[in-house]
């Protein structure tokens, strides 16, 4: 196997490269409460965070929210209806928001995250130029 760009011979899968880059560690904290706990965490180089695959849920969720606490305030003040007052209408409207915030991030970057994480499955990546590619 040899790259593209560069001829290099030191060639790796994506999924490899980022595995290699991704250090585990095991941490004992003190928290602000005093409690003490153990903590598992993960150190990326540079790299392996650009090359892993991408996740947006996380990230769309919180936007969701973010989206729907003033449109909550919006309704509850302006119209002076109890519906968000209940759990059941915010959940239900912060579900409308997410489905909705989902579509339009899919519309706009779908096409570019399933190439992303295409890349990542059955990508090769070269250590010496960085590039990567589909073999
Ligand atoms: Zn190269």
């Amino acid at each position: 196997m040899q790259c593209p760009k560069c001829g290099n011979h030191n060639v790796q899968t994506i999924q490899m490269a980022v595995a290699s880059g991704t250090h585990k560690f095991t941490g004992i904290g003190v928290t602000l409460s005093g409690n003490l706990g153990v903590g598992i965490g993960a150190q990326q180089s540079a790299v392996a965070q650009s090359l892993k695959p991408k996740d947006p849920m996380r990230f769309l969720a919180f936007l969701s929210f973010l989206i729907m606490v003033p449109i909550t305030f919006i309704i509850n003040g302006s119209f002076g209806i109890q519906l968000l007052d209940s759990t059941f209408g915010f959940l239900f409207l912060y579900l409308l928001t997410f489905l909705a915030v989902g579509l339009i991030y899919n519309a706009i970057r779908g096409k570019e995250l399933d190439q992303h994480n295409d890349l990542y499955h059955r990508g090769l990546f070269c250590h010496l130029c960085g590039t990567s590619w589909l073999p």
